[in-house]
């Protein structure tokens, strides 16, 4: 069956402008996001993966319209949002939601759970206060927390409870798309996995569609159907989860996942260590982003940028070598 593309991201690019202060005008550019393409699938949970500082977040912000792509184009269920006033952006904003990394922040301490919850539905004029009430409570129920927490504030809770109070307040919007950023690496590893089967049942009962940002391998493993590996504001990988997992092609890819740990001595796999630190994106290589840390470079890669080409079924990868 051909799978529908709910978001479409075609060649974004997102420079920062970094001003000379002398002449006051900007002389050079941080290059975050620097040519990015991907569709989303419905009712897939499609990983973004790589270190701090790929482009991962500045992706999200753009998708949400929190910030404006220097170029290039989304388009979400056939409207461009690149080209969208804020007025109609806000019209949208029920569809796209966000569930952030940090519990503790993301809830207004003086206002209680009930409240906060409800405010999607008030802001997007969703029915009558006595139906919002009744919906918070159904929300706290699916996310696993009981009806009568309404009244309570913040600070009552620990960082799952809050994580599963975020959860909700993001359903009451009624979402078509979620973007997790990093939405369990503020949280004890105990409680990680509980959120993680939770997002997957929203996935399952709602038939919600994802994106899953982070940079822990094994979670993204857990969850997601789809992953893009990106550095330095490029993609260097894009599989299906198995695909990427029995068999990752670029060597960016091999390195990280060679990192993970595996509690089986005998299956250890033997780690590959990148050398030297991510360069910086005011002064990316000119080539291959990779090329500075790859220890299969070669001449052409220090001036030639390869291409994103699909060498599988749906496995894209962008090196020389493959
Ligand atoms: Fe390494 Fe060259 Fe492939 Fe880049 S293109 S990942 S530098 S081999």
């Amino acid at each position: 069956m051909e799978k529908e593309v709910l978001l479409s991201v075609k060649e974004i690019k997102k420079w920062f402008p970094v001003d000379d202060k002398l002449i006051g005008k900007p002389t050079s550019f941080v290059k975050a996001v620097d040519g990015v393409s991907f569709d989303v699938y419905r009712g897939e949970v499609l990983g973004l993966v790589g270190e701090s500082g790929c482009g991962k977040t500045t992706i999200s912000r753009s998708i949400l319209g929190l910030t404006k792509p220097t170029s290039g184009s989304i388009v979400f269920e056939g409207k461009e949002l690149t080209a969208m006033k804020k007025r109609e952006l806000r019209k949208m904003r029920s569809d796209l939601q966000i569930v952030f990394q940090d519990p503790y922040s993301s809830l207004s301490p003086r206002m209680r759970i009930g409240e906060t919850i409800a405010e999607p539905m008030e802001i997007q004029k969703m029915g009558n206060r006595k139906e919002r009430r009744k919906k918070v409570e159904e929300l706290l129920e699916i996310v696993g927390l009981e009806k009568g927490f309404a009244d309570r504030y913040p600070h009552e809770f620990s960082g799952g409870q809050r994580q599963r109070i975020g959860i909700a307040r993001v359903l009451a919007a009624d979402p078509k798309f979620m973007i997790c950023d990093e939405p369990v690496s503020a949280l004890d590893v105990s409680v990680r996995s509980q959120i993680l089967n939770l997002l997957l049942e929203l996935k399952r009962d709602f038939g919600l569609t994802m994106l899953f940002i982070s940079h822990d391998l094994s979670v993204v493993e857990y969850i997601c159907d789809r992953i893009i590996v990106m550095y330095l504001g490029k993609v260097m990988e894009i599989a299906k989860r198995d695909d990427l997992y029995r068999n990752p092609l670029h060597p960016y890819t091999q390195a990280l996942l060679s990192a993970i740990p595996v509690p089986d001595p005998k299956a250890r796999k033997e780690r590959i260590l990148l050398e030297g630190d991510t360069p910086s994106p005011l002064n990316p290589p000119e080539g291959c982003r990779f090329c500075t840390r790859c220890a299969k470079a070669q001449e052409l890669c220090r001036t030639q940028a390869p291409e994103l080409k699909e060498v599988e079924d749906g496995h894209f990868v962008a090196c020389h070598l493959i």
